[in-house]
């Protein structure tokens, strides 16, 4: 502890503890150039010439906080590697896209992106608080560090206001948690305002990147919001220190249903152990392991893709090895647009209209008999929105 005071009393001499957990202190000392990196790490070639790169857009940018857990002699380092640039970025793979999830195809108006009929994703900055380099919004995000205009934010408003089938609202970006807490306020007081409003939600990863911004009066103000859901990218074990903790308590004894969302990452959580690790570290701290995304094919993030079968493989071995709870979906955001999909392992042998063989996370065979009499109701039907229809006619 001692050690790491004066190491970090080194490298930002003004770091005494007020400054240290003061979010905004944070957000200004951040280290974006290679010499603080160099100060902060044995750089290797390809670290360096990543981040001399690495300019414009999804520029380097890494709280201290973030940087005080990076090793600063491992490389392979699961902190250090989601944020420090490596010359991988400048490969691009054939498979590469620039909005892997057609996102753009799908925004009816700027900073909204309308997949599913009755929620909507609302992009309201592009701030975060250290750059992922296997971010799915590079393309966006951290270009000028910009925060949604008022006129754009007006304009969701109302296309959110003139579609009744939607019911909940997520906000994204970007980090919302970058935003002050009354321009984050009066989002959510528009938002919650729409009478076919039930329910919002906050994707961020700032409980991690930076949990001091996860100040008393900050859950206080989110708290007239509720029911608020919160879900927090956590990607590795190393990641819940007790700070984290110290946030996440906060957040959960609050009353906010907190979930997690992790991105499968080549060489840094594509093993069931370190997955395992990571999930019960989660549950541990009342955050409720929600999605696994395989890594979307975004330019220039090929080096961090794990095959889908590695996804598989740790699904194989959390689902009945593990409490329920912190069993995860496992989903691939489809190319294209085409939204979440769960992948699974596949647990049914044979199905026919009697019987179902069934495996169980042993490998054992089990039958399941049908009743004689088979009644099921498929006439009713649910909307699956106006766009998808037109769009497979
Ligand atoms: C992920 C996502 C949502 C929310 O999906 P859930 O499965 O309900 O969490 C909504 N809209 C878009 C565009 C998304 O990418
Ligand atoms: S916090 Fe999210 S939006 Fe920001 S860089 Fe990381 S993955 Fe991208």
């Amino acid at each position: 502890m001692a050690s790491n005071d004066s190491r970090r009393l080194a490298i930002w001499p003004d770091a005494d503890d007020t400054n240290w957990n003061d979010w905004k202190w944070q957000v200004r000392n951040r280290v974006t150039s290679l010499d603080q990196l160099r100060a902060l790490i044995d750089i290797t070639p390809e670290e360096e010439a990543g981040t001399a790169r690495a300019r414009g857009r999804l520029s380097m940018a890494i709280t201290p906080y973030w940087a005080m857990l990076m090793d600063p002699d491992n490389p392979k380092c699961a902190i250090r590697r989601q944020v420090v640039p490596l010359s991988d970025e400048f490969y691009v793979d054939p498979t590469d896209m620039l909005d892997p999830c057609g996102e753009d195809k799908d925004s009816p108006v700027s900073n909204l992106v309308h997949r599913y009929p009755d929620r909507i994703l609302l992009l309201a900055t592009d701030l975060c608080a250290s750059y992922c380099r296997h971010c799915t919004r590079r393309r966006m995000v951290g270009t000028k560090e910009r925060i949604i205009t008022s006129g754009n934010l007006e304009k969701a408003y109302e296309y959110i206001k003139s579609n009744r089938k939607i019911r909940d609202v997520l906000i994204s970006g970007g980090d919302p948690f970058m935003l002050d807490d009354s321009k984050l306020e009066y989002i959510l007081k528009t938002l919650k305002e729409i009478p076919h409003i039930e329910l919002l939600r906050i994707g961020t990863r700032v409980p991690v990147a930076m949990p001091m911004r996860i100040t008393p009066e900050f859950v206080n103000m989110l708290k007239k919001y509720a029911p608020l859901w919160i879900s927090i990218h956590f990607n590795h074990a190393k990641e819940i220190t007790k700070e984290v903790k110290f946030a996440c308590d906060m957040l959960a004894d609050n009353g906010f249903v907190l979930g997690s969302q992790t991105v499968l990452l080549k060489d840094i959580n594509d093993k069931p152990s370190i997955m395992k690790r990571l999930v019960h570290e989660l549950v541990k701290i009342r955050v409720r392991p929600y999605y696994i995304y395989q890594c979307d094919p975004v330019r220039g993030t090929s080096h961090f893709r794990a095959p889908i079968a590695s996804g598989i493989n740790i699904m194989e071995k959390l689902r009945g090895h593990t409490s329920g709870y912190a069993v995860p979906t496992y989903v691939v955001d489809a190319p294209g647009g085409g939204g979440k999909i769960p992948v699974n392992p596949n647990y049914t042998v044979a199905q026919s209209k009697d019987e179902l063989t069934l495996r169980n996370y042993k490998g054992y065979i089990y039958r399941y008999k049908e009743p004689q009499e088979q009644v099921v109701d498929k006439e009713e039907k649910i909307d699956i929105g106006e766009k998808s229809s037109a769009e497979s006619a």
